[in-house]
Order: C-alpha cells, then sequence, then structure tokens
C-alpha cells in the first residue's frame, strides 16, 4: 500500500477543492506545487493592507446555488459586482455592451433607438455565418462597438487578427438593452473576504503540502508515493510533448504603487485602442473596499496587464483554442483517456477556458 490515495500536482483551484473534497473523504492527500506558494494563479500578495492579485484578477461568478454554497461554506464572499470600465482613446464607455454603452456610442436613450442603431449596422454588416471572431462580433453588435471596443483590445489579448480568431471567444460576452453594468449574467458574484489566500488556506486545512516541489524533476518519485495522481499542468508537459507543443497566452504584470487613494475610481478598465500597449489597468483595493472605506487607505496599487505569446519559463494562462492546437490536444487527450491511475483536471490539463465556478461544479458533480 502506497503512503497516499492522491498525489495532486499543482495546487490552484481545482488542485484545493479535489484535495478539500478528498481529505473530507478520509483519503490521504499530498499536494505539490513548483511554486514557492499555494493557490496558482488565486495567489494573492498583501501590499499596503491591499490584496493584489499576482496572477490577473479573479471574480468569482456563478448561477448554481450548490457551488455557491460550497465556496461560501469555506470563505465568506462578498458582493463585489464586476462592472469593467473601457477607455478607448481617452473616451471612457461602459462593459458590458449594454443601454448605458449604447448611450455613450450614439446618444441614444431609449431600448428602441439602440435596437434600430445595432439592427441597421447588422444589416450593413451582411454575415449571416460567422467564420471568424471579427465576423461574430459584427454579426452580434455591429462594426462601431467592434471597432471601438472590441478589435484593438481582442488583437491586443490574443496577439492575432480577430480575422485568424475563432468567433466562440465574443460569445462570452453579454448584449444588453437593459442600463445594467454588471458584467456577468449570474445570480452570485463576489471575492474571498479577506483574500483568495483564505480560500486556498481553508481548502487545504489539514491536507499535506509541499511548495517549491517540481513533479517533472523527480517524476518517478512523486509516482510512486500515491496510489492516483490528480495532474493539473499541462498535458503536452505530462507527455513529454511527443505529438508536439501546445501554445498558450501569458500575462505580464507592471505593478505600481500609487501615493493616492483612488487611482481609477474601479477595479477593471480595459484599454480598448491599439495604441496603449497594455489590455487593461487593474486597481486591486476595489475587489474588497467599498465607498468610504477607499479612502482609509492613502495608498493604493495597480496592475497593468500585457498579454504575450507564451514561452517555456513563462506562466501559461490562456490555451490558443485554434484548430492546430486543438487538434494537438485530441491526441493527448486520447492518452489521458486511456490512463486509469491519472486525473487530468483544469485549464492546463484539460486546454480549455474555465470560469472558476465551472472548476469547483466540476470537482463537486463528477470527479470524486
Ligand atoms: N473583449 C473585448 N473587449 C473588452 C473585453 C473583452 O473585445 O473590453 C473580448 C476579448 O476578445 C476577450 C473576450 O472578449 O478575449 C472575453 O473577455 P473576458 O473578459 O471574458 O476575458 P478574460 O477576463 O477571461 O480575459
Amino acid at each position: 500500500m502506497k503512503q497516499y490515495d492522491y498525489l495532486i500536482v499543482g495546487s490552484g483551484l481545482f488542485g484545493a477543492v479535489f484535495a478539500h473534497k478528498a481529505h473530507q473523504m478520509g483519503k490521504r492527500c499530498l499536494v505539490i506545487d513548483k511554486r514557492q506558494h499555494l493557490g496558482g494563479n488565486l495567489y494573492c500578495e498583501s501590499i499596503e493592507g491591499i490584496n493584489v492579485h499576482k496572477y490577473g484578477a479573479h471574480i468569482f461568478h456563478t448561477s448554481d446555488r450548490e457551488v455557491w454554497d460550497f465556496v461560501n461554506s469555506i470563505v465568506e464572499f462578498n458582493s463585489y459586482t464586476n462592472s469593467p470600465v473601457a477607455n478607448y482613446r481617452g473616451k471612457l464607455y461602459n462593459l458590458p455592451f449594454n443601454m448605458n454603452t449604447f448611450s455613450q456610442m450614439w446618444g441614444v436613450t431609449t431600448p428602441a433607438e439602440a435596437l434600430a442603431m445595432i439592427e441597421k449596422q447588422k444589416r450593413e454588416a451582411g454575415i449571416t455565418e460567422p467564420r471568424n471572431l471579427e465576423e461574430q462580433a459584427l454579426m452580434l453588435i455591429g462594426r462601431d462597438i467592434y471597432e471601438t471596443l472590441i478589435k484593438g483590445y481582442t488583437e491586443k489579448q490574443w496577439g492575432r487578427p480577430c480575422t485568424e480568431l475563432p468567433p466562440f471567444i465574443i460569445r462570452r460576452l453579454p448584449v444588453r438593452l437593459t442600463f445594467d453594468n454588471n458584467y456577468f449574467n449570474d445570480c452570485y458574484q463576489g471575492v474571498p473576504i479577506g483574500g483568495y489566500n483564505r480560500l486556498t488556506e481553508r481548502l487545504l486545512w489539514g491536507v499535506e503540502t509541499i511548495t517549491g516541489a517540481d513533479y517533472f524533476a523527480d517524476k518517478t518519485h512523486w509516482d510512486s508515493l500515491a496510489e492516483k495522481i490528480v495532474f493539473t499542468g499541462r498535458i503536452d508537459e505530462f507527455y513529454g510533448f511527443r505529438f508536439g507543443r501546445l501554445e498558450y497566452r501569458t500575462v505580464s504584470f507592471d505593478e505600481e504603487i500609487v501615493d493616492i487613494p483612488n487611482y481609477q475610481g474601479n477595479a477593471v478598465v480595459n484599454y480598448t485602442d491599439r495604441e496603449v500597449p497594455y489590455t487593461r489597468v487593474i486597481e486591486h483595493k476595489h475587489f474588497e473596499m467599498f465607498g468610504d472605506d477607499v479612502y482609509r487607505c492613502p495608498h493604493t496599487v495597480i496592475s497593468r496587464e500585457y498579454s504575450t505569446e507564451w514561452k517555456d519559463g513563462m506562466e501559461p494562462f490562456y490555451p490558443i483554442n485554434n484548430d492546430l492546437n486543438n487538434a494537438v490536444y485530441a491526441r493527448y487527450k486520447e492518452l489521458a483517456e486511456s490512463e486509469t491511475n491519472v486525473v487530468f483536471g483544469g485549464r492546463l490539463a484539460e486546454y480549455k477556458y474555465y470560469d472558476m465556478a465551472q472548476i469547483v461544479s466540476k470537482i463537486l458533480k463528477t470527479c470524486i
């Protein structure tokens, strides 16, 4: 009998929730992570009393009551509602695309006027079967919004022209004929009170963890410790890149402490033109400080986000699900499905864009 039932490789959300559930069920778990901290990309650092999301902003959102109750049973969440603002050449627009945006864009004041404008632009685009992101955006919302709020941002984020990107990426964004700036359509959203590290710590309470431990540096040793492996890293690396390398986008963060209490008045400001090199600026205090609380802390911390192609040694963030990568992934997936002792889970192991709630749901409902 081996020392552990599960060796969990990676302590991000998938690994931490899996470990939590398995531990509750009496399984012996060891979680290892090659970084010097737990929590994967959820990790926050406290700077000037502000929880800084070191790997990009994370906002938990779901309509699934079971998932919401589960995460709140671990740590209480606040009611932060994501309402990003877009800055295009100095002019501000509300997101997602809603009556505020249409009013700012065209001066319209009623849903009927906005709809007439959108329909006119959709007709002018004349697209019925979108073959790429540009066509999908024109068909969904018309040329003005596409050129002002989508094209520059998307091309910076993905490093490719919109005509070479798949249509589905843009279908994530809601289009509304109401004055509603809530970025998500879900019933529940927020961030953990006290920050994401509390969520990670509590998920992993009682579970053995080792940080700074590289699975691939001694795979045979780690494998020998447990009956089953839960792998949340890159699937192509797991299989020694035998079918080729999968591509990812990564994000680098230029962090700054600013000596004013309120820099941009919002947690998220997207820069949607091509001239500004970063995609967005996150002001972290607004995730957890509201109203007058913002002014109790005289400083603020901002992160400018730059999106770039991933290379070895960087943190992979977003899978690039184009036809080529999907075909390579399909071959790895076939191998993964034939494994009896390895569970593959999360963005990197499944080469799929996941929201946090989907990860939690998957583990609660299917994995264990
Ligand atoms: N997007 C855009 N303009 C924006 C925000 C998003 O065109 O101001 C597009 C962009 O292509 C992006 C996609 O919508 O990749 C999904 O955006 P989301 O905010 O969901 O991306 P995430 O926050 O996960 O990076």
